[in-house]
């Protein structure tokens, strides 16, 4: 080991910051939220520090550095830009046996500030040794992300029960069982929810019993569109703490990559015309099973789970079988292709509406898409609004002749996003006139999302990400577009 990591308690002791400019200052708030006595000495402060020193926070001494300042102080921070300064500073602190922070300068210091995680009162400190600071800051990116924020109030409650719980579950083993209920199970649930009156009533209940019911729960999780970046926060959270991950076609495999290693995936994937009914039974059935076994299980699902997800079906079965779940949104196919296709869906004096619709009906018929009451002979009933339809691609021509039969312009823009937000992204442009033929050109294929309206020519310009397709509508251009990279 090359260095001892130890956590100094420093309320109301003092610690002598050298130097008053910002990389000073960040020190400083750092210190003050420790609950740190700061002395700071400087020739000259920065107006942050003076304002703080104003208000009372800190003591400012604004003189050359007196060596008598280390007299009263139990640690030093030295965040001067003069290294002479600074190595004065250490060698005065070295010679009173007194731990010193050079600020970004390993071999000065005896002690190093760590990168910080704070969950108070659980706090993961991470440090390269002054080696590669930039490697810790990223390893507390990854960290941060991992550990929830409610984690903090769970560790509180745990220290302010210590004793109950240990006079309740004096046997080591039954004890650890009881923390790993605490970190699975409703009590963090309650916490993350804001109600710790409800955890503490939990955890006195818990204790009351023998053991406590394992504790299974299902997690219905938005995987995003396909691009990892666009899972969220507190989905990755599930991934990691899931046992079991029940998912579908559409979850990208860089998605599932992220999940826990040990965790079991099943592959639960329907396919259109498939046996849907019996498909996602099975699903009931295994999410059902699996909670019941004091399991986490998350149920991982193609972009949002609410949109064309059956996602509320599941929850309706989850509530009426009395087991806990919780719903993690995720980026819907609408959003991420209108991003990654550059088409602004409600753009300003194009778009005042969005409708999201499916193309696929249970009974094989196509979604009605504008209000049927509009008689066919309305000029351009859709103007001003996108229409966004999952599932089109396949049923394409029927889609296509019920919107010109609903009063759409044959010239009306429209895109298709094939694989949006992934690196096989295509984009092909069309007006309604064209867009059958121009898919069956191009072999377009599921997952596709059909995108209708005049935004959509926006697109054409305003494209950043895959390869763009066909000409661009309703203008003069009929050379084929740029590929871009
Ligand atoms: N719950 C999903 C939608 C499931 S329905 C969501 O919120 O996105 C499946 C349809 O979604 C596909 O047929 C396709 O139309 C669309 N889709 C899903 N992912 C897509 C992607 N990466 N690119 C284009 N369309 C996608």
């Amino acid at each position: 080991m090359d260095l001892f990591p130890l956590f100094t308690q420093l309320k109301g002791r003092t610690v002598l910051v050298v130097g008053a400019g910002p990389v000073a200052d960040r020190k400083i708030g750092l210190l003050l939220s420790a609950g740190a006595h700061v002395i700071v000495g400087a020739h000259a402060a920065h107006p942050q520090v003076q304002a703080r020193a104003q208000a009372g926070t800190i003591e400012l001494r604004l003189a050359p550095f007196d060596p008598a300042w280390l007299d009263t102080a139990w640690f030093v921070v030295a965040a001067t830009s003069n290294t002479a300064l600074n190595r004065q500073v250490a060698q005065a602190a070295e010679a009173r046996r007194i731990f010193c922070n050079v600020v970004d300068d390993a071999a000065l210091s005896s002690a190093q500030v760590p990168a910080i995680v704070d969950r108070a009162p659980l706090t993961i400190a991470i440090s390269s040794g002054g080696s590669a600071p930039v490697i810790a800051r990223r390893l507390r990116e990854r960290i941060e992300s991992l550990f929830e924020p409610a984690l903090g109030a769970l560790a509180a409650l745990a220290q302010r029960q210590r004793l109950a719980i240990r006079q309740a579950r004096p046997q080591l083993r039954a004890r650890r069982d009881f923390y790993d209920w605490l970190l699975d199970g409703p009590v963090l649930g309650a916490l993350r929810r804001q109600r710790p009156a409800e955890a503490e009533a939990l955890l006195t209940q818990a204790l009351g019993q023998d053991t406590q019911a394992p504790v299974g729960k299902v997690v219905l999780v938005g995987a995003g569109p396909g691009d990892p970046g666009l899972l969220t926060l507190r989905g990755l959270r599930a991934l990691n703490e899931a046992d079991v991950i029940l998912t579908d076609r559409l979850v990208s495999a860089e998605v599932l990559a992220l999940a826990r290693r040990d965790a079991e995936v099943i592959d639960v994937g329907k396919r259109v015309g498939g046996p849907h009914e019996s498909t996602q039974a099975r699903i009931h059935a295994l999410m059902a099973s699996h909670a019941r076994q004091g399991r986490c299980v998350v149920r991982l699902k193609g972009g949002d789970p609410m949109i064309f997800g059956r996602g509320g079906e599941e929850l309706q079965y989850l509530r009426r079988h009395g087991i806990a779940y919780e719903v993690v949104p995720g980026i819907t196919a609408a959003l991420a292709c209108g991003a990654y296709a550059g088409i602004p869906l409600t753009q300003r004096g194009h778009a005042q509406s969005l409708t999201l619709a499916t193309a696929h009906r249970r009974h094989d018929t196509v979604a009605p898409t504008t209000a049927r009451s509009t008689p066919a002979t309305t000029p351009a009933p859709d103007t001003g609004r996108t229409h966004v339809f999952y599932m089109g691609v396949e049923r394409l021509p029927t889609l296509r002749q019920q919107l010109l039969a609903d009063g759409l312009a044959p010239q009306t823009p429209c895109a298709i996003v094939e694989n949006g937000s992934r690196p096989e992204q295509r984009v092909l442009h069309a007006t309604l006139d064209t867009i059958e033929t121009q898919a069956q050109a191009h072999a377009i294929q599921s997952p596709a999302l059909v995108i209708v309206g005049d935004v959509t020519a926006l697109g054409a310009e305003l494209g950043w990400f895959g390869t763009t397709l066909g000409t661009l509508p309703s203008r003069a251009h009929d050379a084929p577009l740029q590929t871009c990279a």
